[in-house]
């Protein structure tokens, strides 16, 4: 059976990754969303085994020793990682992947699968970010300025992806990736 394709959103935080992914998910429902493990606290309304396998630090760790991430980071003082077994599994079964992750651990994915199409969503501005992040409102400020710091050095890496979609506007930056995806799979060298 063919693999299915793995595909990497990535891009500073704040920037609508998760609204844009939540978005695609309703366009393309085909497409599997890998659910990723966080020590961070959850914020209100996120779901455990929903938004994030809320973990200890302790839990983490293990996971790690364990192999048992496709790719780990850590961000802002937590630990986020992609659970590795139900990506392989999802891919092996023929079924597109979408890993919704920040930019350090997109690069380990590139090592550990080549072939995976890396997305990068752009804001329209940096200013544009910063309002993004200070909107959300759920943030102190010391949060805020270190999560602007992180972004600016993140946008340095757009180089190593194969596509940059700016978030101007949901729909549009949705519509732009669905686009990609169904080209990638119109690909003759990856057939
Ligand atoms: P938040 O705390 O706002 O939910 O997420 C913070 C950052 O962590 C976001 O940029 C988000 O995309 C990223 N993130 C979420 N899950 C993962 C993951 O499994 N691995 C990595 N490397 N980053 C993740």
């Amino acid at each position: 059976m063919q693999m299915g394709l793995l595909i990497v959103l990535s891009g500073p935080a704040g920037v609508g990754k998760g609204t844009v992914c939540t978005a695609l998910r309703k366009r393309m429902p085909e497409i599997v969303y890998s659910v990723s493990a966080t020590t961070r606290q959850p914020r209100a309304g996120e779901v455990d085994g929903v938004n994030y396998f809320f973990k200890t630090r302790q839990q983490f760790e293990q996971m790690i020793k364990q192999d048992a991430l496709l790719e780990y980071a850590e961000y802002v003082g937590n630990y986020y990682g992609t659970p590795r077994e139900f990506v392989d599994q999802t891919l092996s079964a023929g079924k597109d992947v979408i890993l919704e992750i920040e930019v350090q651990g997109a690069m380990q994915v590139k090592e550990r699968f080549p072939n995976a199409i890396f997305v990068f969503l752009l804001p329209p501005s940096m200013e544009e970010l910063k309002q993004r992040i200070t909107g959300r409102g759920t943030e102190s400020q010391q949060t805020i300025d270190i999560r602007m710091g992180v972004a600016t050095k993140e946008m340095e890496l757009l180089e190593h992806y194969h596509y940059a979609v700016v978030n101007d506007e949901i729909e549009a930056a949705c519509d732009r990736v669905r686009s990609i995806i169904i080209a990638e799979h119109c690909r003759k060298d990856i057939v």
